[in-house]
């Protein structure tokens, strides 16, 4: 029987790849959307022309109130779709981007990225855990910033920390129950992330190129294979890692 993934913000970009990637698997899909209906409803027909099906759905996570009725809306269409109680694969995935250095940060900018990228996570993962289905996965999707220094990405990069540090947590909560828990963290990847920034710079494409052994830029076909793996069985013993998909960026 075809396992189901639920993919935030998989109308676009490496959401969008993840959730073809999983697909190419055998598996259903839920995607998430916040503005891209449109381009979500074209991902849902790319992932039905692989011959498994889809759903978008829309959901906000720079609000943690949406969680709740989020789970709601998730539970009724899985059911009404599948006959589904249980799901198989969370990947948050959805996220912002923004270069503001520390002396201008505001606390809406701070609650914002922490929303976006840690408080709905934590939320939503703690709403959809009876749901998970048990031998299931919970990918993470965090960054190479929380390694090494970007400019201006003082307040993204500790949320994606802080994200990390939950994956450990989680993984240690939910083991009992054979849930592995990862952390995918790309490098820079040439997507609309960031006001497209790495695709309407050429001096930092060059920068980019510079840094990276293999002397690219990311793409977002890079990353979804990666996170599609861990959704397998012979992924089953990588649990509470951060694995860094860069290229090899700033070794
Ligand atoms: P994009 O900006 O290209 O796409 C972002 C996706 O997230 C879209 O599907 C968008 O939905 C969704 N989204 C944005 N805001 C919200 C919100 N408030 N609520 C719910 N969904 C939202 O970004 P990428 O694909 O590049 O990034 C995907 C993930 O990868 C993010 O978590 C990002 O932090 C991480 N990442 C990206 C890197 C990069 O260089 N691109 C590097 C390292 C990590 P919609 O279009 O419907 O509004």
């Amino acid at each position: 029987m075809n396992k189901i993934a639920l993919v935030t913000g998989g109308s676009r970009s490496i959401g969008r790849d993840i959730a073809l990637s999983i697909a190419k698997n055998n598996n259903h899909v839920v995607i998430t959307y916040n503005t891209s209906k449109d381009a979500a409803e074209v991902v849902v027909k790319e992932i039905e022309a692989l011959g498994q099906q889809a759903i978008a759905l829309q959901l906000d996570t720079s609000k943690v109130d949406n969680t709740q009725n989020f789970v709601h809306e998730f539970t009724k269409a899985i059911r009404e779709k599948w006959n589904a109680t249980h799901f198989d694969y969370q990947i948050n995935n959805a996220g912002i981007g923004a270069s503001i250095n520390i002396a201008d940060v505001t606390e809406d900018d701070f609650d914002k990225m922490m929303n976006v990228h840690f408080k709905s996570n934590f939320f939503l993962t703690q709403k959809l855990l009876p749901l998970l289905n048990n031998n299931g996965r919970v990918v993470n999707i965090t960054s190479g910033a929380t390694r090494s220094w970007v400019p201006g990405y003082a307040v993204y990069a500790s949320a994606k920390s802080a994200l990390d540090t939950f994956t450990k947590y989680l993984a240690m909560e939910v083991g009992s129950r054979g849930i592995t828990v990862n952390s995918v963290s790309p490098g820079p990847i040439q997507t609309d992330f960031n006001g497209a920034i790495i695709r309407n710079t050429p001096a930092l494409q060059d920068f980019v190129k510079k840094q990276n052994p293999l002397g690219r830029v990311g793409m977002a076909n890079d990353i979804g294979g990666v996170v599609a793996f861990l959704c397998t069985d012979e992924a089953r013993w990588i649990n509470g890692q951060r694995i860094e998909v860069s290229g090899g960026m700033a070794l």
